[in-house]
């Protein structure tokens, strides 16, 4: 089999309430990768609030896509270490590795179609049903915004909710995440995202606030580049810590797990140099007792938590406008039922190039 053509586009889709109230719209790299055999994968990579889409779209368009032209699609293993190392004077992290992402990604929706199989199956299936948290939660949320959203993930039968603790004050955190927990009752389990926004002071200040509301993860506590102070924040509060939505490799990912400052990772398959280094990503956490969560993107990550068996939860962020892909999965009694479609089973709707060219 050989690759043909690489049809690129960047896409902007607008955000559903109340996600809309904290970012208008999202951006979507997309590369449709054609073979002379006729079967067509679908790849993309996600930049969450559209920043630099316009970069990874140029990167993977001018320097990946010659890359893959001609070559056989059925080498996704080769094909990746021949992408990662394009530029080698270019770090292989943000614009290289979300291009490189939504390449490996089409390159195995490839793969799947040709073997007829879902991904997770190619992979050695551990699950078919994935359970989802909800998750949103955005500090330009008023109270009301923040229960309801908790509710109708509730009412989806998600038993975990996660939301942004992003006030300068901790108590005003706390106050938020107690109401929340309040409407919620003891039938749902809360976790709490920093984004990276604290030093270790302020984050042992913050956790301890926390403590009474029995959270599942305190996540991305300080700068992802900063993995002493990870470490430090693990060391010193009780929560256990969640991380991993920028970080890119297992390199990465090994930094944080030598030093024990992780619990729960969370690659994100749109950035971490695609569903490939996602599952190096998360054999490297089995074998550091870590569950995996992946970031985001759950429509397609399903299939990475299906095939490993420390594969815990996708987080369930309803992004997606309901007219950019044919089909989405549905999560019915908190769970996602990976559908059996070959390849990842995602498809763009007939229209949605059209609509949302940039
Ligand atoms: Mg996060």
């Amino acid at each position: 089999m050989k690759i043909t053509a690489i049809d690129t586009a960047l896409l902007t889709v607008p955000t559903p309430q109340p996600m809309a109230l904290q970012y208008p719209h999202h951006k979507l790299v997309v590369a449709q990768i054609s073979t002379d055999e006729g079967i067509k994968g679908l790849g993309y990579s996600l930049s969450f609030n559209g920043g630099g889409a316009e970069a990874v779209h140029t990167y993977l368009e001018t320097r990946l896509k010659p890359a893959l032209l001609g070559e056989d699609p059925l080498y996704v293993e080769r094909l990746w270490e021949k992408m990662f190392r394009v530029d080698m004077g270019v770090k292989k992290q943000g614009t290289a590795a979300y291009a490189l992402s939504a390449l490996d990604i089409g390159l195995w929706d490839v793969v799947g179609k040709a073997a007829k199989l879902p991904l997770y199956k190619i992979w050695g299936a551990a699950n078919d049903r994935i359970p989802a948290y909800g998750s949103g939660g955005w500090s330009k949320y008023s109270i009301d915004d923040l229960v309801n959203e908790a509710q109708k993930y509730a009412a989806l039968g998600c038993k975990y909710y996660k939301m942004k603790i992003h006030h300068a004050d901790p108590a005003v955190n706390a106050s938020r995440v107690g109401a929340v927990k309040k409407a919620l009752g003891s039938g749902v389990r809360m976790m709490v995202d920093v984004n990276q926004n604290r030093d270790v002071l302020g984050n042992e200040r913050q956790a301890r606030l926390l403590e009474e509301y029995d959270l599942l993860w305190y996540e991305e506590p300080v700068l992802a580049d900063d993995y002493d102070g990870y470490a430090a924040v693990a060391a010193r509060i009780k929560i256990p810590i969640a991380g991993g939505e920028n970080h890119y490799t297992r390199w990465e990912f090994k930094q944080l797990l030598d030093r024990r400052a992780l619990h729960f990772a969370m690659p994100d398959v749109c950035r971490a140099n695609g569903f490939s280094e996602t599952l190096r990503i998360g054999k490297l956490c089995a074998a550091h007792g870590v569950q995996l969560t992946p970031h985001l993107i759950h429509e397609v990550s399903i299939h990475v938590v299906g095939a490993l068996s420390n594969g815990f939860l996708v987080e369930y962020m309803d992004w997606a406008p309901p007219d950019l892909f044919q089909e989405q999965p549905e999560c019915k009694d908190g769970l996602f039922r990976i559908p059996d479609r070959p390849g990842h089973g995602m498809t763009l709707h007939p229209k949605a190039l059209e609509k949302y060219r940039a």
